[in-house]
């Protein structure tokens, strides 16, 4: 059964070759990299151009390579069981191997000016960008966050706060400016318009038959990610939403004969993205929502306060936040998009992403919503067994049909 391409896909991809391309102009902004989920409102309003490691390693895993550039990182003493995305990009750079070649040209990252990350997602993501800061010689900046919120209460959202004002006074020298508050609002703006779009984009999921699958979301989310804070990233979600909305109204499925909804949690499974869609589309199962997608929707923003909104924002994420939130988020989302059950992955290299591993997914199955585990990794393909993965899912669909 073939996989239905969205027509906006073809306009994502010009938008995402010239935000690249924008990246590497010689045009004297600086280059800040970004943790996928960090400040970006911040240093676009200071005027950085912004790349994203992560999309990068995702890409590297789409690609299929990254088992082969795993042992170079492991060379230099970084365990491979250690987060994937670090261990495969650090190894890829090693290796002189750039994902974004194919994609767009580039033999290159483009050369930061300076890092900066946020650990409201892991503390991976800092080692691995230290280690770019020793190898580019250049100031890496953390703003140290919370997991495991029940609640977002002040004291929290404060001391964000607090490293987001020191943060933009080490990021001042860099960009040649300081922080102005009329520019941090209207990036707010910004990102906060592209967040609602998102989310209304996944949301067009919870009609029947639904619009979008899982694996269009992964895609879809690009710009989401990359373009996060930009204006054209923003505008892209209202073109992609009226592609959705006429495939609503004219009850056009993603997948054919749509016979059983579920819902996915956990990292995507990058090298195996096609194996997936095509088993599930096959077989008439729309993936209609997931958390992975969700958790580039940050509800909180507010231009009218910019820096505790970014605050409260970044805590609220379901990564951030405890099993008894994350239990009750899942339940709606299940309820939301009329899923019938939940397929957990259990991602080897990735805990923070892994939410079987605390008794959730039992919860859930108290709640009579039925719930399958599979082993994989976001980038690692060896840690991936295509045949129990079948077997486990195909007999799960049997249970639940
Ligand atoms: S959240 Fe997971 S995938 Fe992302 S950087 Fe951290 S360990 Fe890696």
């Amino acid at each position: 059964m073939a996989f239905k391409k969205l027509n906006s896909s073809k306009y994502m991809g010009e938008l995402l070759k010239n935000y690249f391309a924008s990246l590497f102009l010689d045009d004297g902004r600086p280059v800040a990299w970004c943790s996928s989920v960090g400040p970006v409102e911040l240093l676009r309003a200071m005027g950085f151009k912004v790349f994203f490691p992560e999309n990068h390693a995702a890409m590297i895993g789409s690609s299929k390579t990254a088992h082969e550039h795993i042992p170079s990182c492991v060379a230099k003493g970084y365990a491979p069981e250690i987060c994937s995305y670090l261990t495969s990009d650090i190894g890829s750079f090693l290796d002189g191997f750039c994902a974004l070649e194919k994609a767009f040209g580039y033999k290159e990252l483009p050369r930061p000016s300076v890092i900066v990350y946020q650990t409201n997602q892991c503390l991976d993501v800092a080692e691995w960008f230290k280690w770019y800061g020793r190898y580019y010689k250049v100031p890496v900046f953390g703003v140290d966050s919370f997991r495991q919120l029940m609640s977002v209460d002040e004291s929290a959202i404060g001391a964000i706060v607090h490293q987001l004002k020191n943060l933009a006074d080490n990021l001042a020298p860099i960009a040649g400016k300081s922080l102005n508050m009329a520019a941090l609002k209207e990036s707010v703006a910004i990102s906060k318009e592209g967040s609602i779009f998102w989310q209304k984009v996944l949301n067009a999921a919870a009609a029947h038959p639904a619009p979008l699958t899982f694996f269009d979301a992964i895609t879809q989310m690009a710009p989401a990610v990359v373009m996060r804070g930009t204006k054209e990233g923003a505008d892209y979600y209202k073109t992609l939403l009226s592609e959705l909305d006429e495939r609503v109204k004219s009850g056009v499925a993603a997948i054919d004969g749509e016979k059983v909804r579920l819902y996915w949690d956990g990292m995507p499974i990058w090298p195996k993205t096609r194996l997936l869609a095509d088993f599930f589309a096959e077989r008439g199962v729309n993936i209609v929502a997931s958390t992975y997608a969700n958790s580039w929707i940050f509800s909180a923003l507010d231009p009218e306060k910019p820096l505790e909104s970014m605050a409260r924002a970044s805590l609220e994420l379901f990564i951030d936040r405890d099993e008894e939130y994350k239990s009750a988020y899942i339940s709606r989302m299940v309820d939301f998009f009329g899923a019938q059950g939940i397929i957990f992955h259990d991602c080897r290299t990735c805990p923070n992403n892994s939410n079987n591993r605390y008794g959730l997914a039992e919860r859930m199955k108290n709640k009579k919503i039925p719930t399958v585990t599979i082993q994989g990794d976001m980038n690692n393909s060896l840690l991936f067994n295509e045949n129990q993965t079948v077997t486990i899912l195909e007999a799960f669909l049997e249970n639940i049909t």
